[in-house]
């Protein structure tokens, strides 16, 4: 018994060893992903029913690295937000939102908002409002044409500097989303305080089909004067059910999986009528 303790030891240190190793490998790979042109947009089209309308699209990170190695946001995000990389990758996003913006508005119209994944490191930089303004002048894109996607916690349990730029970005016209909503602790009070716009339901409860949860969330969002959008929607069930619930905005695989803004869908292609 003792040997095989050892044993299992020296497996787990080798591991762990190879872990930073690969991590260190990883995080040099990702800081160089700009300059080297690895990062990508793909997108989502939102859809809202009751207008038969594309009322925009989620931007989503893609970084491949090399011919073969591709790595999902949900490991290299984390990543970049513990090695402070996510606030140039996140600049980088903006620019590339704003240039691919132009060819999307002509598309689908000018009631068309792009969507952007802002994590609360970025907005804990005290020059992160003045940068992204420079950066939608130079692009020659409004504020009202973007909408900025933040997680509960980022606006819930988070510092002045947080609470203070997210009011300043709504100020400036941005609309603001609450992302993966229902998966954090947010009070009902604490909702009408937030400078918020639109809450996204996470998708587990539409994949769960938790109707009663979903439709408590549109009554109260209607109460607050919040707009929804359903995210996840795959299958025609859900999205006739989504369409009849009223609410107002549809994402998920059922319209499109996220891909380049070239591949997109048109208007006509998703036409559920
Ligand atoms: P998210 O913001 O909640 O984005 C939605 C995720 O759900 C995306 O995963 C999307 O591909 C996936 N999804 C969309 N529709 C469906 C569906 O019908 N079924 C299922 N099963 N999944 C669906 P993705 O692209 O892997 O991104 C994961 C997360 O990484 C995002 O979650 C977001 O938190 C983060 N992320 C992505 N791009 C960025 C970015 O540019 N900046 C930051 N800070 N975070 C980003
Ligand atoms: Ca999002
Ligand atoms: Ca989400
Ligand atoms: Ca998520």
């Amino acid at each position: 018994a003792k040997g095989a303790g050892r044993k299992s030891f020296h497996l787990y240190e080798a591991t762990s060893r190879y872990d930073h190793v690969e991590n260190f490998m990883n995080e040099l790979a990702l800081s160089k992903a700009i300059e080297k042109n690895e990062l990508q947009l793909h997108y989502q089209l939102i859809y809202n029913p009751s207008a038969d309308e594309v009322v925009g699209a989620e931007a989503l990170l893609r970084w491949q690295h090399g011919q073969t190695f591709k790595m999902e946001p949900s490991e290299f995000i984390p990543v970049a937000e513990e090695t402070g990389l996510i606030v140039p990758i996140g600049y980088w996003v903006i620019r590339q939102a704003c240039r691919d913006w132009h060819h999307l508005v002509n598309e689908y119209g000018s009631s068309f908002k792009i969507s952007v994944n802002i994590s609360r490191i970025q907005l804990n930089e005290e020059s992160f409002v003045a940068r992204v303004l420079a950066i939608l002048r130079a692009e020659g894109v409004q504020p009202t044409a973007m909408e900025l996607e933040v997680t509960e916690s980022t606006t819930l349990h988070s510092l002045q500097e947080v609470q203070l730029n997210l009011a300043k970005l709504r100020e400036a016209g941005f609309t603001i989303a609450l992302d993966d909503f229902g998966t954090g602790y947010s009070s009902l009070s604490m909702l009408t305080q937030l400078p918020i716009d639109k809450l996204k339901i996470d998708r587990s409860f539409i994949s769960e089909g938790n109707l009663p949860l979903i439709s408590a969330i549109l009554a109260m969002a209607n109460a607050l004067q919040l707009t929804v959008v359903a995210e996840g929607v795959e299958t025609r069930e859900q999205f006739h059910l989504m369409s009849e619930m009223q609410c107002w905005g549809i994402q998920g695989y059922y319209l499109n999986v996220p891909m380049p803004y070239m591949e997109l869908p048109t208007l006509a292609e998703i036409s559920f009528k």
